[in-house]
């Protein structure tokens, strides 16, 4: 054995972007097609909802479970959205990295900015959305919330599109087939210069 392969890891892909890009429906699409594709399950505080099963769309946790996992040093990285808690646990990732497998990761940006810390070589993929326009018109939904919620989400999404520039890859999601076929190539090529 030589010593790269002692030290040959997996990579780690993560799959990010604006809120309301439409970043689970490129997953959900992918994983049809590509059921091998190993993803990681996060945990939440959110509820379930219909149709979500526990362990395998999240892991679903209350509070105080979430932060002794916090405390713990359980999660890789984690984040607060929208009034909920979600984040990546560690152990999973870490043994298919460290069996020099792959992983991907769908999470939000603030989680992202936290794995290029703890996981420099992982490759971050933002998801963008065809134009500014495009995503300002589907966060203002369907004219049903109020002025100041839509115009809090619009003032998010000028932060999240702000944060294009430090990411390894942008992937446009101009039509969700697109984008998915675009994701599959980047997990092969990078499985295939890590193998
Ligand atoms: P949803 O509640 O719609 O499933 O997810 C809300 C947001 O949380 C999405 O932007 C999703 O990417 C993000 N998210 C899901 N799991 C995680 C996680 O483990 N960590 C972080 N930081 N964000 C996550």
């Amino acid at each position: 054995m030589t010593t790269d392969d002692l030290t040959k890891r997996g990579r780690l892909t993560v799959l990010s972007g604006p809120s309301g890009v439409g970043k689970s429906t490129v997953i959900a699409t992918m994983r049809r097609v590509h059921p091998d594709v190993w993803l990681s399950v996060s945990a939440t505080t959110r509820h379930p909802r219909p149709g979500e099963r526990d362990g395998v769309h999240y892991h679903f946790v209350n509070r105080d479970q979430f932060m002794a996992m916090v405390d713990a040093n359980m999660l890789l990285e984690w984040a607060e959205y929208a009034g909920n808690l979600y984040g990546t646990p560690r152990e999973p990732v870490e043994r298919r990295l460290s069996q020099g497998k792959s992983a991907l990761l769908e999470i939000d940006l603030f989680g992202a900015r936290q794995v290029r810390v703890a996981e420099p070589q992982a490759l971050l993929v933002f998801l963008a959305p065809p134009s500014r326009e495009h995503l300002f018109e589907r966060l203002s939904g369907r004219g049903t919330e109020d002025q100041e919620t839509v115009r809090r989400r619009f003032e998010l999404a000028e932060v999240e599109l702000a944060a294009v520039g430090e990411f390894d890859v942008v992937l446009v999601n101009d039509t969700v087939q697109h984008a998915c076929d675009e994701l599959v190539l980047l997990l092969e090529s990078s499985t295939i210069s890590h193998s």
